[in-house]
This record gives C-alpha cells, structure tokens and sequence, in this order.
C-alpha cells in the first residue's frame, strides 16, 4: 500500500506526469508569446488554438466561445459579474442556489450590496434544487441563473438540462459552475441549454491557476481584464501557454478514459458507502444516492467533531476533508450541510472522501478499519455520546 491515501480529489488532483510532458515545451523550449507575429511565437499561439479546439469539442461548444482563464473561482465572478454588469439595464435580479461554491455565493453577495436582488434557491435533503421553485422565483427583471452542476461537497448533480429549459423559455441567461463536473460526466452546452460554463485544471489532474468560461457567442458579459487584445478582448494579459496546454492534456484524457473511470469510480464509491453505513453505527450519508458525482463519498457521524477526525486520519496517512476546502480553519458549519437540513451538531462531524481513479479497494478497506477505530475512539470521550447512552439506557 502507498504511505499516503490520498481522498481529498475534489479539493485538488495531482498533476498527471503525461501532462506535465505535454507541458514541458512550453515552458522552455517554446516560450514566446502568442500575441506575437514570428513563427516562432506561432508555436505557442497554436499550442493555446489547439487546446481551446480540444475543450470546445468536449462541451459541444465552438473554440470561439472559450475563455481562458486564471481558474474557477475567476470564471464564475466573471459570469456573474460580467453578465450582471452588462445587462443590468434588463434588470437587476439574480436566481442562484444556497448550496452553491463561495466563488459563486460571495461573487452574489457582493453583487447585493451593489444593489442587485438575489434569490437564493432551497435544496432538499440530497441537495436538490425544486424546479417549480425556480419556475416561481423567475421575475420580469431577472437576467441570469446560476446553479452548480455538481455539489463539490456533498457530491449531487443537478437537474442541468431542465435549469436549462426553463431559463430558455424565459430569455434568462443560465451560468452553471461545472468546475467539479467537466471531465468527470458528460456536459454538452447545447444539450443542456447552459450558456455560460466554469471549469478549472486542478480539478482534473491538469495544473492550477488555469480554468476556462464557455460563454455563448449570443451572451456578452462585460470585459473582466482590461489590457491587451487577448481572449478577444475581454480578459486581457499574456497568455498562461503551458497551463492551457497542461489543462487541454488533462481535459482530454479525462474524456478518453470517462466511461470506464466513472464505472470504476461508482463502484469503489458504492461500496464504500455501503462499508461505512453497515460498519459505523450513526453515520448519515449526505447527498443524492444516485445523481451524485462517481467519486463523492460524503458522511456526517453523530457525536463526532470533524476535526478531530480529520488529525487522526491523517496520523493514519489518509488524507481527507471535511467537506470544503475553502471553510477549514473556520469553525462554522457548512453552509451546504445546513442548506440540506443537517442541525449544527451533526454538520459538524461531517467526512468527505473524493476518490479518483487511481483509488484501490484495499485503500478503501483500510479507511474503513481506521475510520472505525477513529470513531469509537472520539465518541468514548464525548460527553453528548455518554448523554445520548444514558438516554438511552433509561428509556
Ligand atoms: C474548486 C472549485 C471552484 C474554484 O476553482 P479554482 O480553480 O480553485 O478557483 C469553484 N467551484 C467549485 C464547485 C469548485 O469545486
């Protein structure tokens, strides 16, 4: 077995060595600037030209209508902001989800203060959002929906292509954040009506500090960077040549191998998830059972404090989260655990275990027997447990 276990693939992914390969000329032997008219330059223009026709084609997008950018989280402020800002002379109302990524949460509510009006959609137990709630919350003046297609902590996928249908039927523009989707399930923008897409590199073995938005040709957000005529215009600086390259690797490989790797995710995910719910009394699975992500296994354990899971799990070599990278360190409870109805005290023993496709069964047993251990270990000193067994023992 390796030394490390390593089961936090939604918070980041290692960097796959062929893309790094791919990678490697760009950032020595080709290193000119794209914008530039030798032919020597032109070995990076074509290099970022073929990745962006190689990401167009995995969404059903056309190359015209993908932007490069610095990441997720910048894709989704430029979708929200970019497209309030523009058509905010059509109105100034925004339909979002409150299970949403803070990239896309905190990009709405720093639009509030701007004086836009922002609904925030409810989700269910699983995370789902209502569609005859969305239909409802739809006014004359709204401009642009926003709902994620895949939860990154809980792991649900959403309705995308009815979200789709419904913002069509009203001339409202739909932003989806697919950033824990693209490369992980099949995404087709027409199919699904989306007209505006985020994704990120790091989320599929591709490098960091590299995302595009799909915006289709008929939106026109705002400029987000103003400068040089890079990104048509509309995210200016030079071009990032070898993580575009790295992040066209990746994406590529990630749609080549998507059918068997989502099988082979789905399985390992299901029977970890049947592991945990048989083997460790008072666990609660979080998430759709089905419309889930293939590499989403996501828990909350009664009488648990999720730190202190996470520190033992880690002296045991296992690397996990408990549930967004973004919230460690902070001691509030998820904002998507209490969007799906989980009290305080229950969201605050919460798990996440994102696999990939590199996770073994043997791994998966061995976070079990450790996660079992770990359990019965905190819940011996915790003095809600003690309360809740003397509870029990009286009644
Ligand atoms: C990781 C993530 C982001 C942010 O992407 P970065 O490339 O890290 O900025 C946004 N949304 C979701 C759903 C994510 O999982």
């Amino acid at each position: 077995m390796k030394s490390m276990i390593y089961l936090d693939n939604a918070a980041t992914t290692q960097l796959y060595p062929e893309v790094l390969e791919e990678m490697k000329p760009y950032l020595t032997e080709y290193y000119g600037n794209p914008s530039s008219i030798y032919r020597f330059a032109q070995k990076s223009s074509h290099a970022v030209e073929r990745a962006r026709e190689i990401i167009a084609s995995m969404i059903g997008a056309k190359p015209s209508e993908i932007y490069f950018t610095g990441g997720g989280s910048e894709s989704d402020n430029w979708a929200i902001k970019g497209v309030a800002e523009a058509y905010q002379s059509k109105g100034k109302h925004i339909i979002t989800s409150k299970a949403e990524h803070h990239a896309v949460l905190h990009t709405c509510a720093y639009l509030e203060k701007q004086g836009y009006e922002v609904t925030y959609l409810d989700v269910d137990e699983e995370g789902m959002i209502d569609l005859e709630q969305l239909q409802q919350a739809i006014r004359p003046d709204t401009i642009l929906i926003s709902v994620m297609t895949a939860n990154n902590e809980i792991g649900t996928i959403q309705p995308i292509a009815e979200i789709g249908e419904i913002a069509r039927a009203h001339g409202i523009f739909f932003h989806t954040d697919a950033v824990q989707a693209f490369g992980h399930i099949p995404l087709h923008v027409e199919d699904m009506k989306i007209d505006l897409l985020s994704a990120s590199g790091h989320k599929i073995h591709g490098p960091k500090g590299i995302g595009f938005l799909y915006i289709r040709k008929t939106v026109k957000p705002s400029v987000l960077i103003h400068g040089g005529a890079q990104e048509r215009g509309k995210r200016a600086g030079t071009h990032n040549v070898p993580g575009i390259v790295g992040f066209a690797a990746a994406a590529k490989r990630a749609e080549d191998g998507q059918k068997a790797i989502m099988e082979q995710e789905k399985n390992l995910r299901d029977y970890l998830i049947r592991r945990i719910e048989t083997e460790i009394p008072f666990s609660l699975l979080n998430g759709h059972r089905t419309s889930r992500l293939p590499n989403n296994v996501h828990f909350c354990f009664r009488f648990i404090e999720g730190e202190s899971m996470l520190i033992l799990l880690d002296e045991a070599g296992i690397c996990a989260s408990s549930g967004s990278a973004c919230t460690s360190g902070s001691l509030d409870p998820s904002h998507v655990l209490l969007a799906i109805g989980r009290p305080h005290e229950i969201a605050h023993g919460s798990l996440r275990l994102t696999l990939s496709e590199t996770t073994t069964k043997e791994e998966l047993d061995y976070v079990v027997e450790k996660l079992k251990q770990i359990t019965e270990r905190l819940r011996s000193m915790s003095p809600l447990y003690e309360d809740y067994l003397n509870v029990a023992r009286r009644a």
